[in-house]
């Protein structure tokens, strides 16, 4: 059993609901969900002119290897609905790998730990909330010092709090 940490992020459709099919399935498929964060809404990133998204992070173990793991999650993406139609455009899901277990993996497909979750506020607040003595694996860094350095992208915590489904 591996110890992985999921980003997922939505700003399309009904988020709420998507997130909550999301975990549904998640735990449906090959994942045991041992930790879900606060719900997150966020400004976006890459191109402003989107709406905000709902963003947390999942603890989970499972059994899967990292690119079966990968696959499951687009398979989980597409089934609800995601299209890969403008890069950075506005998604109905996306789903991350952030950690897997202490693994640096470097495929073509697949970069772990995710090589932009040093930068995103999005990221580093929930998985704080979960972890908040966690240290980046790649250079050790504190996540406290990394969210230091990301104060400047909005956010705030939905009172909103979803289940962790069995
Ligand atoms: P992004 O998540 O960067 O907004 P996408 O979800 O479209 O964009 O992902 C683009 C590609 O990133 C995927 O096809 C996947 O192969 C690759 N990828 C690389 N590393 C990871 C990772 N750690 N987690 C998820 N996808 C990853
Ligand atoms: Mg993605």
């Amino acid at each position: 059993m591996k110890r992985v940490y999921l980003s997922l992020g939505t700003n399309a459709g009904d988020r709420e609901a998507l997130l909550a099919r999301a975990l549904e399935r998640l735990a449906a498929a090959g994942l045991r969900l041992l930790r879900v964060s606060s719900v997150y809404e966020t400004e976006p990133l890459d191109r402003r002119d989107q709406p905000w998204f709902l963003n947390l992070v999942v603890e989970a173990e499972t059994d899967l290897f990292p690119r079966m793991l990968l696959m499951r999650l687009q398979r989980i993406e597409f089934e609800l609905g995601r299209r890969r139609l403008t890069p950075k455009g506005p998604r109905t899901m996306d789903i991350d790998i952030l950690l897997y277990g202490d693994a640096v993996i470097r495929l073509p497909e697949l970069t772990v730990p995710h090589p932009r979750m040093t930068e995103r506020r999005f990221v580093l607040e929930p998985l704080a909330e979960l972890v908040p003595e966690l240290r980046y694996p790649l250079d050790g860094r504190p996540i406290r010092e990394l969210l230091e350095a990301t104060r400047g992208q909005k956010l705030r915590r939905c009172d909103l709090r979803l289940p962790v489904p069995l």
